[in-house]
């Protein structure tokens, strides 16, 4: 157990399962009021997202909640699941999904569902839709299987008052329009604020900036969710900005994709964690998320802060330091398509030249294509993490588990993250009990992100609801496969409905816009 709100939680359901198991046994006739009937799901071991141990129980689903847990008797015209003495959790809930970008095309949202996922929080990175409202209104009239919450973007609304002429800091009066826009998406519901500093145009703004910002998300009742400023060269001094606007502010704020991401770093977890305890017992309300893999996937300009691919001397630090040839793979060239898959390495040798100078040769390619287009020419998978790192900072109690996937990616973390860390991390690994990997992906990540009523399995909860097999629940999607389903997830519920079954969506589209609770 790691904090108060969780140990409150965990003995409210002790008490309603064991008044549940109290009121069958004394009467012995289910309580079948509040027609229509729904459903009973029974033979399964619960984790209810609290982080502690396991039972058994029958869960009851009317309406879209549950409404009874305990040893519970089928009513008449009662469904009856039988879940085979598999584990019921809550749905999971990813704090950091890139899943905005193709929720209209892929509303079954299937590399969601199929690891579990019920709720994916978007807007991430800085890079928001914009307004809100927009967005909002056309989920309400095309919903998918998951439920969305979402964050505003502090380079989105960054590149609404800057527009092209964005490398300088901005002025008091532009942070001023800025705030205005803010203030307005928080209203629509916005969770809270989030940053990309490594990226454009929030790479330009300083530390002064995205504090205003954070105070007007703060005044709201929002929070703050950071790509921080480095991941790699200057990676303290980022961590202490996002300590900085967690003191000054008072809110709750999240370092996005925890990760030590470059060869000096390697086994500073404890000292990263240290540094994080400390802030916390000074007051900041400073968490994580993190996913479980040792490469990450993003562009090639990311690599290069000065943003200058002819600099020999910088793409030689990176090659060596951050993102080693071998482990570098294109997953996007659309200059030559035939890249992608192929290793730096590989292209260099295709190309007879040295891999500095193939990295710079694939950069000028892909800007002068980004130039003609408009668009993204290139992405890069660039293996940078340790696993021992990444074990260590997954078991910090604050930290949650995610995505920073897509509904289609590039990168194996959108269909495996979540059924990675069960079957890698806790099944084979040991690296935690099951009931804290659960606790990582449900009740903690509800917390983290300000949601109520989903993330546990408790009377009146929102019935948002996933059944896998511990035993063989394992991700299959790889760098060169991508797309793989993972094994072991058998049925996912959200708000009562059915929308995955047996490797397939169903035809259910019964996700919720989820909105910042307003005081
Ligand atoms: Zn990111």
């Amino acid at each position: 157990m790691h904090q108060i709100g969780s140990k409150g939680l965990t003995i409210v359901v002790v008490l309603l399962a064991a008044l549940g198991v109290a009121s069958c046994s004394q009467s012995g006739i289910p309580d079948c009021r509040n027609d229509p009937p729904g459903f009973l799901i029974t033979n399964v071991h619960i984790i209810d997202g609290s982080g502690t141990p396991a039972f058994s129980a029958n869960v009851r689903i009317k309406d879209g909640l549950i409404t009874d847990i305990g040893s519970l008797d089928q009513c008449d015209d009662e469904t009856v699941i039988d879940g085979g003495g598999q584990t019921l959790a809550p749905g999971f809930i990813d704090t950091h999904s890139h899943a905005d970008s193709r929720i209209f095309e892929h509303p079954d949202a299937l590399a969601a569902v199929s690891q579990g996922i019920t709720t994916v929080i978007v807007g991430k990175d800085g890079d928001s839709s914009y307004p809100l409202s927009d967005f909002y209104s056309k989920l309400r009239h095309a919903p998918a299987t998951v439920n969305v919450a979402s964050y505003i973007g502090h380079n989105t609304i960054r590149e609404e008052v800057l527009g092209e002429d964005f490398r300088r800091a901005a002025t008091d009066e532009e942070v001023s329009l800025m705030a205005e826009i803010l203030a307005n998406e928080l209203e629509s519901g916005a969770l809270g604020l989030s940053s990309g500093l490594e990226y454009d145009p929030g790479i330009y703004s300083d530390s002064s900036e995205v504090l205003r910002l954070a105070k007007v998300a703060a005044a709201a009742g929002g929070r703050y969710s950071s790509h921080v400023r480095s991941e790699d060269r200057w990676f303290e001094d980022a961590i202490d900005e996002i300590i900085l606007i967690g003191r000054e502010t008072g809110m709750p704020v999240q370092i996005s994709h925890i990760k030590l991401a470059m060869k000096r770093l390697w086994g500073e977890a404890d000292e990263l964690i240290a540094k994080l305890d400390a802030a916390r017992a000074n007051g900041v309300q400073i968490t994580a998320d993190i996913y479980p893999y040792e490469y990450w996937q993003s562009t090639m300009m990311v690599l290069l802060p000065e943003r200058d691919f002819t600099d020999r001397d910088a793409i030689s630090f990176v090659l060596d330091q951050i993102a080693p040839p071998d482990g570098f793979w294109m997953t996007k060239f659309d200059p030559n398509p035939e890249y992608v898959g192929k290793t730096l390495t590989e292209i260099a040798a295709l190309r007879e030249t040295d891999t500095v100078t193939a990295f710079t040769q694939l950069a000028e390619e892909a800007d002068l294509m980004r130039k003609e287009t408009g668009k993204r020419a290139e992405a890069i998978i660039g293996t940078s993490m340790q696993e021992s790192d990444i074990g260590r900072l997954l078991n910090w109690p604050e930290t949650n588990i995610c995505t920073d996937g897509g509904l289609v990616d590039l990168h194996p973390r959108g269909m495996g993250s979540f059924t990675r860390v069960l079957g890698r991390y806790v099944r084979e690994l040991k690296l935690m009990p099951l009931e804290t990997a659960i606790h990582k992906m449900t009740a903690l990540s509800a917390a983290h992100m300000g949601i109520t009523d989903r993330g546990v399995i408790r009377k009146g909860a929102v019935a948002d609801l996933v059944l896998f097999e511990p035993d063989t629940v394992i991700d299959r999607a790889t760098p060169l496969a991508p797309d793989a389903i993972s094994d072991g997830i058998t049925f996912v519920w959200v708000a009562g409905e059915l929308v995955f079954a047996n490797a397939e969506v169903t035809d259910n589209r019964p996700g919720r816009i989820i909105r910042r609770a307003m005081q």
